[in-house]
């Protein structure tokens, strides 16, 4: 097969008009892929979208075709989706305050040219989910916000304001069943792609804890870091070794590797119910 794209974490192949997406066992941080894989990480992340795929299948059409019809090395970690032309941003929905977002809101008073009220902290409810996207940087740029008007000038008034409504109503429904679960839904970031008809797909991944900041419902207190069943804890170990985010990335010890994978398992059996079983 073709090797169409190599990503951060996933391997894109070319099968006739259908592609094979293959999530790696890589992490990313600060857009640095770090020397060290986490076991199962690609299953756990192609299960996990992959159920969510289905449970929010009545809002958007999604890109998966098969989880079986794959190459049998890659069986639990590759998914056969329909090849879609990429829009280039990336459509985040922020419901709590963090991150970058935490960052922007901070000097500026707005995410995305979206203007919050004063006096919010870091872990913040916010009175209403916000669409904050950013441009898809390439090549160890960062993501950088843009305001909703940016966007309309990127792909028009259009598909802009459907990127926004089904961001959103995503974020909503996935927020809901996740509350179910035990668990806030902080953020997360959906790639979207256009089909041959022009008809916009769900596309990449869903609601995993590479994409969201998942916190534990039990212990949200706004006013601080909150913990986090997602990449926050590998971002805190590797801002804690004083690396300074320039390459080479530190190798993680076997502890914060296991205490990772945990995470992980935790909240993909939280989310889907279901007890962690690699194929
Ligand atoms: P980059 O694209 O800059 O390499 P990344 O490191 O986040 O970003 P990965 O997430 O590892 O990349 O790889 C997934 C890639 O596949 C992304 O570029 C994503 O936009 C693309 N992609 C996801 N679904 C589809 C699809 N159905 N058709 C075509 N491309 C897709
Ligand atoms: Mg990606």
């Amino acid at each position: 097969m073709e090797l169409v794209h190599s990503g951060k974490i996933r391997d894109l192949y070319a099968d006739g008009d259908d592609i094979i997406m293959v999530a790696s066992d890589r992490i990313s941080v600060f857009d640095q892929v770090l020397p060290t894989p986490i076991p199962d990480k690609g299953k756990l992340l192609t299960a996990l979208s992959l159920w969510w795929f289905e449970q929010l299948a009545d809002i958007v059409p999604h890109h998966v075709i098969s989880a079986t019809e794959v190459p049998a090395e890659w069986a639990g970690r590759a998914l056969r989706c329909r090849r879609l032309e990429m829009v280039r941003v990336e459509c985040i929905a922020r419901g709590y305050l963090a991150g970058l977002g935490l960052r922007e809101y901070q000097s500026t008073g707005t995410v995305s040219g979206v203007p919050l009220p004063p006096g919010l902290v870091e872990g913040s409810r916010l009175p209403e989910p916000i669409f904050t996207p950013t441009t898809k940087a390439t090549g160890g740029d960062h993501d950088e916000f843009i305001t909703y008007d940016d966007l309309v000038r990127q792909v028009g008034a259009d598909l802009a304001a459907e990127l926004r409504r089904l961001t959103l109503q995503i974020y909503r429904q996935g927020s809901e069943i996740a509350a179910e679960r035990g668990i806030i839904i902080a953020d997360t970031k959906l790639e979207f792609g256009l089909d041959r008809d022009g008809s916009l797909v769900l596309a990449d991944e869903v609601l995993t804890p590479d994409s969201s900041r998942f916190w534990p419902a039990d212990t949200w207190t706004p006013g601080g870091p909150q913990p986090s069943l997602d990449k926050q804890y590998v971002r805190d170990w590797a801002r804690s070794t004083g690396w300074d985010m320039t390459p080479p990335a530190p190798p993680l010890p076997d502890d914060v590797v296991t205490a990772t994978r945990n995470r992980y398992i935790e909240v993909y059996e939280r989310l889907t119910g279901r007890e962690w079983s690699p194929r």
